[in-house]
């Protein structure tokens, strides 16, 4: 259940959480045409920092692009008004999440006559897949959904109506047991988590999939910048499901998930079964910076 806060922003005006609603016949609501973004702030020594709060307004802006939606507000707007609501709220360490949605007006599938509605929201949101994961590692499985190809909904947008297969994956996942779904491609690759970008780690090196056919992920972006501040080298090539199997170290890397390793996969051990040194290093310094610990950094910070 998500933990209450005081105020939402919506539409450029704080209302009361409880007052923060829409009509049933709201646009995205039946169609899923909507795009979103899911951010993190944590805890520093110089107060609550935002972390890569640019990079997710930019990537906000660009989904709303990719579909088609105007958002009635510029970049500074959104840039200020999450800052606010984190600001307003008083949260020392939250989940952000800002919506742009189709609101009531028409309800033919035609989206473009109706109003543009935007609202950001952010509450207290632990380790989405467990603290006891982000020590131990989770139990992941391949999903029987193939991710959505890139010409059926483009991945590069955060789009609500794609997270249907988000979903479908999800609950397949843990409906058999296990804590997470890894999606293949439609050519049968390795491409995602239902809300995660994969690393894995042969022989001290890392490697992830290709940005072709997944979402940006901006944690997958600070991942591969982390591994080479500590000297590892990462590469970005398409690699298949057995390839997981017999990794030394795989993990997942996401706003929500944050770097959860991932210890088994369709029942085979990965590695030795434990958080594997490299994720270790990798997850450690990830923290570090969020927190605000590492100067090199530090730019990634928005001070709220
Ligand atoms: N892939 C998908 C499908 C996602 O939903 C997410 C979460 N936004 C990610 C990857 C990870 O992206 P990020 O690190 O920017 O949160």
């Amino acid at each position: 259940m998500i933990e209450k806060a005081r105020k939402i922003w919506l539409n450029g005006e704080f209302v009361e959480w409880g007052e923060a609603r829409v009509h049933v016949l709201t646009h995205t609501l039946h169609y899923g045409l909507g795009v979103f973004e899911g951010i993190r702030a944590y805890k520093t020594q110089k107060g609550t920092a935002v972390f890569r709060l640019d990079e997710h307004i930019k990537r906000l802006i660009n989904s709303a692009k990719i579909v088609n939606l105007k958002i009635p507000f510029t970049y500074d707007e959104l840039m200020e008004a999450t800052l606010e609501t984190v600001r307003i709220n008083g949260l020392e360490e939250c989940y952000i999440r800002p919506l742009v949605y189709v609101d009531y007006g028409e309800i033919g599938l035609y989206p473009l006559n109706n109003p543009v509605g935007v609202a950001i929201a952010a509450w207290s949101w632990g380790a989405y897949l467990g603290e006891e994961g982000l020590k131990n590692g989770i139990k992941a499985k391949i999903s029987s959904f193939t991710r959505n190809p890139v010409n059926v909904a483009m991945t590069k947008a955060k789009v609500c109506g794609s997270y249907v297969n988000s979903q479908l994956a999800k609950m397949e996942a843990i409906d058999t047991g296990y804590d997470e779904a890894i999606l293949l491609d439609a050519e049968g690759y390795v491409s995602e988590g239902s809300g995660e970008c994969i690393f894995l780690v042969r022989n001290g090196i890392l490697k992830t999939t290709p940005l072709t056919s997944i979402l940006e992920g901006i944690t997958r972006n600070s991942v591969m910048d982390i591994a080479k501040h500590l000297w590892y080298k990462v590469t970005e090539e398409r690699f298949s499901r057995d390839e997981l199997y017999i990794a030394d170290e795989v993990f997942f890397a996401g706003t929500a998930a944050e770097i959860t390793p991932i210890v088994n996969i369709d029942g085979r051990t990965i590695g030795n079964g434990k958080r594997g040194p490299v994720t270790t290093k990798i997850q450690e310094a990830f923290f570090d910076i969020v927190r605000g610990k590492v100067k090199e950094f530090e730019g990634w910070l928005f001070y709220v």
